[in-house]
């Protein structure tokens, strides 16, 4: 008998879908460093500003503003470019697929390096496209490719999940070397010295992509944000949902990006821990990729293997992300979390290595 799925496309059939961090249900007592969530609650403006489109509940009869008009306009001062400049979206992963329905043709390649972010695959896949990828290094050094036929590339920096940032001169490079539009994905910038955002005036075929789910604290809203020239944005306007962010997103976002006094306050405390985290790990045998970003990839000493500690941590409340991927396998990547959840880590990844105190 039929099930119906070979009518499904075999592009789909065929692949695997992502597969994102566990979320454990509301009201469990874990620690949560598996995906990079932020430590911290959005600024109270964003619930003031919720709170009060709720008050008003003959305004949820209405549709949002298709255009997201307001929160661009203020996205679009922060980052010192044109409203015409921005797009909003359901966060940075759907202007990922609306940039891939926009640019590519079923067999056109989309390039990444491996290891980045798992979602660019899955998504070059839904749409027919063909995945190009790439080392991230070529004899110990960062691969600068030279791709005539990549239609799109995704550049994750900081790098996911190795924490590391790509320069803007290699930006600039790596744009010049490519027949097609380079994405960069700064979903951590925030938390780096430098980002992309002064290119943006400069080259033509860049697209930069943020999130308000890690710096600003709101990933259950969904919320992403993406800049380009305006003749860009013209055409991914075309190709994105109407009503792609309700209006409580739309509010909130644009209230937590009015308060930015409380994103350098939770950027600074993200810092001071993520260094802190770094340099116990490293006393006690880890080694530690330095991070621009509010996770810290860590590789154990031997005889200790990260898939031990990694299930070791689970059974103690505490979820890490670990990647069976040949190269990553080796190691964790760690969110950074609060003072607290940061102390609680060290204390049982100790207890798991049997190692005491060392001061
Ligand atoms: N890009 C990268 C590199 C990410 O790690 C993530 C979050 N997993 C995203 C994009 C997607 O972020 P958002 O929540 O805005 O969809």
């Amino acid at each position: 008998m039929s099930s119906g799925v070979e009518y499904v496309r075999r592009e789909v059939r065929q692949m695997a879908g992502y597969s994102p961090g566990h979320q454990p249900l509301p009201g469990s007592k874990v620690i949560k460093l598996n995906t990079n969530e932020s430590p911290l609650p959005p600024s109270p403006a964003v619930v003031q500003a919720i709170s009060k489109v709720l008050a008003d509940s003959p305004l949820l009869r209405r549709y949002p503003d298709p255009q997201s008009m307001e929160l661009r306009r203020v996205a679009a001062a922060i980052a010192g470019c044109r409203v015409e400049q921005v797009i909003a979206g359901n966060g940075s992963d759907e202007l990922l697929r609306i940039l891939l329905d926009t640019f590519i043709e079923e067999g056109e390649k989309v390039a990444f390096f491996s290891p980045s972010y798992s979602l660019y695959p899955v998504l070059t896949k839904i749409r027919g496209g063909a995945v190009q990828v790439l080392p991230l290094f070529q004899d110990g050094l960062l691969y600068q490719p030279r791709l005539d036929d990549a239609k799109l590339f995704f550049l994750t920096t900081p790098n996911a999940p190795l924490g590391f940032s790509f320069t803007n001169d290699y930006i600039r490079q790596m744009a010049s070397n490519l027949n097609g539009i380079l994405v960069v994905d700064e979903a951590y910038a925030d938390f780096a010295q430098e980002n992309a955002l002064p290119l943006l005036a400069e080259l033509e075929n860049l697209v930069i992509l943020r999130t308000l789910s890690k710096s600003y604290g709101l990933a259950s809203l969904r919320v992403g944000l993406g800049f380009a020239s305006a003749a860009l944005i013209e055409q991914l306007e075309k190709v994105r949902d109407s009503y792609n962010l309700d209006r409580l997103a739309q509010v909130g976002a644009r209230a937590a990006l009015e308060d930015q006094e409380y994103l350098r306050e939770t950027v600074a405390l993200v810092v001071s821990e993520r260094e802190r985290l770094a340099s116990v790990l490293q006393e006690i045998g880890f080694t530690v990729a330095p991070s621009q970003t509010n996770f810290i990839f860590v590789t154990p000493p031997s005889p200790y293997k990260a898939a031990e500690l990694y299930a070791g941590l689970e059974k103690a409340g505490i979820l890490v992300r670990y990647f069976s991927d040949p190269q990553l396998f080796h190691g964790l990547r760690i969110s950074i979390g609060t003072r607290d959840e940061m102390d609680q880590l060290i204390m049982t990844m100790k207890n798991l290595m049997q190692i005491g105190d060392l001061k």
